[in-house]
C-alpha cells in the first residue's frame, strides 16, 4: 500500500538520536533548548516553546492567553479535533466558521459575517484558531485586520505549514497572530515521533507557556513569592502540566530540520505533478492563493460527483483496493459525537459538509516517486472516466 504520508528517517537522524542515549541527559538538557532557537530562526519568530504535541501546544497557547470559563474560541469545522478541544480543555465554549469552498481555509467572509452579528448578541470570540489546511496559510492579515476591529486573538494552528509562507515570510513569524503552533507528528512535515511547538514574538506570552509545559514550576528567583529556602528550592506558582518534549526527541527535529527546504520544495514539485497529471480529470485541487506559499502536508482533490458515476467513498474504496493509500480530511469537527452532545448539527457548516462528501487525499510525502505518482492518476483517470 502506498500510504497518503510517510517520515523519512535518515541515517544522520538515528546518530542523533543514539548520541542523546550515550549522553548525560535524556530530559531537560542542551538539546531542547537548541532546538527552540533553531525553529524560531527558521520560522522568524522570537521565542519558541517546545512541547511534547501540538495539542499540548495549543492547550498551553490557550491558557497563556487566560482562556476560561465564560470565554469563546472559534476555529474551522475543517480540521482535526484538536483545534477545538483544546477551548474544552480551558473550560471555554467552542464554535465554527464555515470554510471557503476553494482553499478549504476558514472563509474570512464567513467570520466578517459571524463576527458582526456576534458583536451586537455580545458573544465575541476571545480566540480565532485559524488552520493553514494542507500546508496553505489563511488570509492572515485579514483576521488580523478583524482582530483589530473585534479585540480577539489569534493562534495559528500551523499543524500543515511549517516551511510554508504568507506574503513572502515564513509561517511562524507571527506578524498577523499571537501564538503560531506547529506539530511533528510523523505523518507532517518533519518528526520528532511525538512533538509540537509553539512559537510567539511575545515574551510574556513565551515564559507563560514555558512554565506551563512543566508543572507550573519556577526556579526563577524573580518570581518567587519570597526568597529561596536554599540551592534546592523551586516554586509552584501556576496549575502547569508536564508537556515537555525529551532530549531524544529534539535531537531526532533538529536533524529532521536540517531538511526542511528539501522536502518542502519535493512536494512542492510532487503537488505540481499531480496539478499537471489531473488538470482533465473531473476534480479540483486546493485553490492556492496568491499571497501563499504551500508546504504542501496534503493533497487534497474535490471530486466533481455531478460528473462522475460513483460516490467518494466508492472512489476512495476503489483506490484502496488498489494500494493506494487516500485518506479524508477532514470530517467535519461539529459532526462528532463529542461536539453534537454540546448542541452542533448536521446542517450548521454546510460549506463544510459539502466539501466532506466530496474531498479525497492523495498520497504525498517527500519520498514519494513520480512512478508512484502515475500509478496514482491512472489510477484516478480510470476509475473516474467508468
Ligand atoms: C496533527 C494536527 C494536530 C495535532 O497534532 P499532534 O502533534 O498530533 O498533537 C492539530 N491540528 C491539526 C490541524 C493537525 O493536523
Amino acid at each position: 500500500m502506498i500510504p497518503y504520508g510517510r517520515h523519512e528517517v535518515t541515517e544522520e537522524d538515528v546518530e542523533a538520536v543514539i548520541s542523546v542515549l550515550r549522553s548525560d541527559f535524556l530530559t531537560q538538557g542542551s538539546v531542547v533548548p537548541d532546538f527552540e532557537q533553531k525553529v524560531a530562526d527558521v520560522v522568524c519568530s522570537r521565542y519558541a516553546v517546545a512541547v511534547n504535541s501540538a495539542t499540548s501546544a495549543l492547550h498551553i497557547a490557550c491558557l497563556a492567553l487566560s482562556l476560561g470559563p465564560g470565554d469563546i474560541l472559534w476555529t474551522s469545522p475543517i480540521t482535526f479535533v484538536a483545534s477545538a478541544n483544546c477551548a474544552r480543555y480551558c473550560g471555554a465554549e467552542i464554535d465554527f466558521v464555515d470554510i471557503d469552498p476553494a482553499t478549504f481555509n476558514m472563509s474570512v467572509k464567513a467570520l466578517a459575517e459571524k463576527l458582526e452579528k456576534a458583536k451586537a448578541a455580545g458573544r465575541l470570540p476571545k480566540i480565532v484558531v485559524p488552520v493553514h489546511m494542507g500546508g496553505q496559510s489563511c488570509d492572515m492579515e485579514v483576521i488580523y485586520n478583524l482582530s483589530q476591529e473585534y479585540g480577539f486573538r489569534i493562534i495559528e494552528d500551523a499543524s500543515h505549514a511549517i516551511g510554508g509562507q504568507y506574503k513572502k515570510t515564513p509561517v511562524g513569524s507571527c506578524k498577523y497572530s499571537d501564538i503560531c503552533v506547529f506539530s511533528f507528528h510523523p505523518v507532517k512535515i518533519i518528526t520528532t515521533a511525538e512533538g509540537g511547538v509553539a512559537v510567539t514574538n511575545d515574551k510574556k506570552l513565551a515564559d507563560a507557556m514555558a512554565l506551563l509545559r512543566s508543572h507550573g514550576i519556577t526556579r526563577d528567583v524573580g518570581e518567587m513569592t519570597n526568597p529561596p529556602d536554599g540551592a534546592w528550592y523551586y516554586q509552584q506558582i501556576k496549575l502547569g502540566l508536564n508537556y515537555r518534549l525529551n532530549e531524544i526527541q529534539a535531537a531526532l527535529g533538529r536533524s529532521q530540520l536540517a531538511r526542511l527546504e528539501q522536502y518542502i520544495s519535493k512536494r512542492r514539485e510532487l503537488a505540481y505533478y499531480y496539478n499537471r497529471r489531473l488538470a482533465n480529470l473531473p476534480l479540483s485541487a486546493q485553490l492556492q492563493h496568491a499571497d501563499a506559499a504551500s508546504s504542501w502536508h496534503l493533497y487534497v482533490v474535490r471530486l466533481h460527483l455531478d460528473r462522475i458515476k460513483f460516490t467518494r467513498k466508492q472512489v476512495f474504496d476503489d483506490l484502496r483496493a488498489c494500494g493506494i493509500g487516500v485518506q479524508v480530511h477532514y470530517i467535519p469537527v461539529h459532526l462528532q459525537p463529542y461536539y453534537n452532545q454540546l448542541g452542533f448539527r448536521r446542517g450548521d457548516f454546510l460549506v463544510s459538509e459539502e466539501y466532506y462528501a466530496e474531498a479525497i487525499s492523495l498520497p504525498l510525502y517527500a519520498t514519494l516517486t513520480r512512478a508512484e505518482q502515475d500509478l496514482i492518476a491512472g489510477h484516478l483517470e480510470t476509475i473516474l472516466a467508468k
